[in-house]
């Protein structure tokens, strides 16, 4: 390729983007395209960028799987048309939209990196400017005439991470996400530094780029806490239609040996409610039948969720539920890695 590398920037909404309603008070979303007069630096950028925006933009603790859909079908739209995309996105659920979305591509071979920021785009202090410009640069690098980054990823202070390996860790620093379980794959310092070795291969040439868009999110997250009900535990394993639940354990995976707990797990599983243990912990792997207090939900046929993290296994959860994979063949897909998600 001779030509500037070109980006889509798709702007769903988020602090990034936002302003000060001064009746309120409250930090809302604004015009698109005061955004980019707010960066007349991006015109400096050796690539050319066309922008797209939700029509409204929306605070990101509105993201649903109908938003995912729309990500992903704007990227799927122009997939062609251009070499990466850069979503912007509030970090509040980053970690889900983007882990989904990498889900909902198959054979990507171009970089989608979603970033987001602490504080709006016209804050004196922001980390917007540093967020957007160095996610557009990870965008456009390219070795060997082919994009370094062929796979979704988050950036955020100074960091490129695996999206679907992220965790939003704090939400006062600039430093909001973590990904305890896998390196970065790139810092920007002087320099914009690549691990190479840690990225996801590029898809076979041969292959086409894929958008699954069925998801289901009948779905729940079950964190267990020390004296947890058993009538808790039953209603929420009784929620109708219910498909799938990311059982948030302890450790490296434990949970209590209650019987009448082990009863209603089991039942569940024999009624096809997928259960995949993850840990609380925010780094480190669940071992299944490690400790005695986990031996009787591998017994069960609860899903190891190994080293995966809580919004990753959401995302994944939704993801395969909607591929329809059948009840023999969840288990075993679930706990293979299907985009890094996870080691095997
Ligand atoms: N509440 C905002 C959002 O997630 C926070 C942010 O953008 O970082 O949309």
């Amino acid at each position: 390729m001779t030509s500037k590398p070109k980006i889509l920037l798709i702007y769903t909404g988020g602090t990034i983007g936002m302003v000060k309603d001064y009746e309120t008070n409250a930090l809302k979303a604004f015009n698109f395209e005061q955004l980019l007069e707010r960066v007349p630096e991006l015109v400096q950028l050796n690539c050319t960028v066309d922008t797209y925006s939700f029509k409204e933009p929306i605070d990101s603790s509105n993201m649903n799987t109908t938003y995912y859909v729309d990500i992903a079908e704007v990227i799927e739209d122009n997939y062609l048309d251009f070499d990466g995309f850069v979503v912007l996105t509030g970090s509040d659920t980053m970690a889900y939209t983007s882990s989904v979305v990498g889900f909902m591509f198959e054979n990507l071979a171009k970089p989608v990196i979603f970033t987001g920021s602490q504080l709006p785009i016209g804050h004196l202090r922001t980390d917007a400017k540093e967020n957007l410009i160095t996610s557009i640069e990870i965008a456009c690098s390219r070795k060997n005439n082919q994009p370094v980054v062929s796979e979704v990823c988050l950036y955020f202070e100074y960091k490129l991470y695996r999206a679907n390996r992220t965790t939003k860790i704090n939400a006062e620093q600039f430093e909001a996400f973590a990904s305890l379980n896998y390196p970065p794959l790139a810092e920007s310092g002087v320099h914009l530094q690549f691990n190479y070795e840690l990225l996801l291969k590029p898809p076979p040439i041969a292959t086409k780029f894929m958008v699954r868009k069925s998801l289901n999110n009948n779905i729940v997250i079950l964190k267990l806490f020390p004296g947890i009900t058993e009538e808790v535990v039953k209603s929420i394993v009784g929620i109708k239609n219910l498909k799938g639940i990311v059982l948030e354990t302890y450790g490296a995976g434990n949970a209590p040996t209650y019987k009448w707990f082990v009863v209603i797990l089991e039942a569940a599983i024999k009624s096809g409610i997928h259960i995949v243990n993850v840990t609380q912990c925010v780094g480190g792997s669940v071992i299944l039948g490690h400790y005695e207090t986990s031996v009787e939900l591998q017994r069960i046929g609860v899903i190891d969720g190994k080293d995966i993290t809580t919004e990753s296994a959401i995302a994944k959860l939704m993801y395969l539920l909607g591929a329809k994979i059948s009840n023999s063949e969840f288990k075993n897909t679930f706990e293979k890695p299907l985009r890094g998600e996870l080691d095997f």
